[in-house]
């Protein structure tokens, strides 16, 4: 049986589809068939040719990241998922979408998600299907897999082990809490469901910045309290002026960047009450500089970054779509879906650099 993967060969270039033997499961490891696979920020940056300074691998990079699929084969000795809930082939299941070593000091302390020895994976090397945008992905064994509840429908699931985790996770970070301000820079996939977290950890006052007007209607749906377009208010100073006047004169408690501007980070510091956190989510790209008043943090501001999330989180991200669901528009996150073979143009109409998009979140369906 064959499958596909789709390879970053060359930036600047579309993507190719390659196609291999789907590898039985080795003992422990679990073979899953993808049904969805969603167009993140960051495999944006690697499209437009951003990572520039991050060298591709001769054969070319496995693409895609999140995404959710069922249990197409479980290899010898998996009955269950993480949590010990019984496995069988057809399950619906999401899957931690970091591939760690286990090995280095902070995968032993449990900082899998900044593990030194994570690389992109390489296409055309056993097992093969090692990204989402695939027919299968490859779970290695010991890998952290959860069940889906059967209340959860599949189009809620494919930002869940991606911008999901990765906006809680920051959150956690920051201690974002009751009766804070937070302040959420980009109101796209990442940025919707902080809107949403940070509401649910009883935030008192979320304010999303965007320059795309359907989007911060969207995040409105999501509980902001306040938006702030860009467009309209559109210099650093009426911004922070701004902030300022919606949170009592104080400033925020917690900026989040989920947009991978470098600037951002400057008028994030300036948006922040003394004591506040500013976390760095969006900024992927190496190479890129910013230049800040380091006298601004000894008011104690704190400047934290933050990349995905411990496995650990995800069956309470379950928990939290199963009990919000129906009073959250989640349906409407994922706004397009293109089938593989049209990732090319799935990311072509994704795109929000120096253009408008209608696009939310794109899914690549198999
Ligand atoms: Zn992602
Ligand atoms: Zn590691």
């Amino acid at each position: 049986m064959k499958g596909r993967i789709v390879v970053c060969k060359e930036y600047n270039r579309p993507f190719e589809i390659e196609e291999y033997d789907v590898p039985d499961p080795e003992p422990g490891a679990v073979v899953l068939r993808m049904t969805q696979a969603g167009v993140c920020g960051s495999d944006l940056h690697a499209w437009r040719g951003d990572m520039v300074n991050m060298p591709l691998p001769p054969t070319g990079r496995v693409m895609g990241h999140e995404g959710t699929g069922m249990i197409d084969k479980l290899g010898a000795g998996v009955s269950t998922d993480s949590l010990g809930k019984p496995l069988a082939e057809g399950d619906r299941v999401v899957y931690y979408a970091v591939f760690p070593c286990y090995r280095c000091h902070l995968c032993l302390r449990g900082d899998t998600n900044w593990c030194v020895n994570r690389a992109y994976p390489t296409a055309g090397i056993h097992p093969y299907f090692t990204g989402t945008y695939a027919d299968y992905l490859y779970l290695p064994p010991r890998h952290p897999v959860f069940k889906v509840p059967d209340e959860l429908p599949d189009e809620l699931l494919g930002p869940l082990n991606c911008a999901m985790g990765t906006v809680t996770q920051g959150l956690m970070r920051a201690d974002a809490g009751e009766g804070q301000y937070v302040v959420i820079q980009g109101a796209g996939g990442l940025g919707l469901h902080a809107t949403a977290m940070a509401k649910d950890m009883g935030v008192d006052r979320v304010i999303v910045l965007d320059r795309l007007q359907g989007r911060l209607e969207l995040a409105e749906e999501f509980g902001a309290d306040h938006t702030i377009n860009i467009e309209e208010y559109n210099t650093r100073e009426t911004r922070v002026a701004r902030v300022r006047e919606l949170t009592n004169g104080q400033g925020a408690d917690v900026v989040m960047e989920l947009v991978g501007l470098a600037e951002l980070m400057a008028e994030g510091l300036q948006m922040l009450s003394n004591g506040g956190t500013f976390v760095e989510i969006g900024d992927i790209v190496p190479g890129r500089e910013v230049s800040i008043d380091p006298s601004t943090l000894l008011s104690g501001k704190n400047i934290l970054g933050s990349r995905m999330y411990r496995p650990s989180l995800m069956p309470k991200l379950l928990d939290f779509l199963v009990r919000t669901q129906d009073k959250l528009p989640f349906h409407k996150i994922v706004s397009h879906k293109f089938p593989l073979d049209q990732v090319n143009e799935a990311f072509a109409q994704s795109e929000w650099h120096q253009r408008e998009t209608q696009v939310t979140r794109a899914m690549l369906v198999p």
